[in-house]
């Protein structure tokens, strides 16, 4: 059992983030739940958690998501910034305003996240950032330039978190998962079947899991394990690095 904590977790409607609110909650943390989904309230209510609703493409309202944890808590001890979205298309034809929206939510709003969540952090000697990256943080993939930048990008910035939170016992983690059981990927599947006119079962197994060792795609609450391990004591000297959580998809 680890120390009980406060945790800010941004993207909590459905898939990874919902999961992680569940595996802190058993933890015994405390968790502000942030989602622009107002459903995302009961889902956080039915887990124990407080929920607060902002659009993180927002910088004012990243600002504030922190300044509620703070005012209910009185302090904020674990960011998992994990609110994402997708858009596929080729760059020739990617919208600007699409590319804007997901660099704003996927890199804007975790560096805003941090930014404002690291004075409790550095006051109180201990604090634990985890960016959930993407296999696609790693390698790319065509038709996903929003995407693949946002993550290779939000890698940086972990980066140098780590470096600037070393003396402060603050530390910073990116994850790196290949596809995870979610709605994101679930759409997507849908999208590439009528794309490609085959049914679901072959887009998982040809397109998705095609460089994968391990054919199957990743549980939600093996994600949220992973979280849960870089958010505790246990990892104090894991800083700065990406952990893969891909199938084998990156070993060859
Ligand atoms: P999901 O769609 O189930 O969850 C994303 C959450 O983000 C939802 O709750 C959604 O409401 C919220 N969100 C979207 N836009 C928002 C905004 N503007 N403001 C606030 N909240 C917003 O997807 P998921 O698969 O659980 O993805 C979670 C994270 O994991 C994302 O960063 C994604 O890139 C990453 N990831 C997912 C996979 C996968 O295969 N599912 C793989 C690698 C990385």
């Amino acid at each position: 059992s680890s120390t009980p904590r406060v945790a800010l977790v941004t993207g909590t409607r459905s898939g990874i983030g919902e999961a992680v609110v569940r595996h802190f909650r058993e933890q015994g943390h405390q968790v502000l739940a942030v989602d622009f989904n107002p459903e995302g309230e009961a889902i956080a209510e039915r887990a124990g958690a407080a929920f607060f609703q902002a659009d993180l493409t927002d910088g004012e309202a990243c600002k504030a998501a922190v300044a509620d944890a703070l005012s209910r808590f009185g302090r904020l001890d674990i960011l998992v910034n994990n609110a994402g979205i997708q858009h596929v298309s080729s760059i020739e034809e990617f919208p600007e305003a699409q590319w804007r929206r997901i660099i704003d939510l996927m890199l804007t709003a975790p560096f805003l996240l941090t930014q404002a969540a690291w004075p409790s952090m550095r006051e109180n000697g201990w604090g634990r950032i985890v960016n959930v990256a993407s296999i696609h943080a790693q390698v790319a993939s065509p038709g996903k330039a929003a995407y693949i930048s946002a993550k290779h990008g939000l890698i940086g910035l972990t980066k140098t978190a780590a470096l600037e939170g070393g003396s402060q016992g603050i530390t910073a983690n990116a994850l790196c998962p290949a596809y995870v059981k979610t709605p994101l990927v679930e759409n997507q599947i849908a999208d590439q079947a009528k794309l490609n006119r085959m049914d679901e079962q072959e887009v998982v197994e040809q397109i998705m899991l095609k460089n994968a060792a391990v054919k199957r795609l990743i549980d939600p609450g093996e994600v949220a394990s992973l979280v849960g391990y870089l958010a505790s004591d246990a990892a104090g000297a894991v800083t700065g690095a990406s952990w893969n959580i891909d199938l084998g998809w990156t070993a060859q």
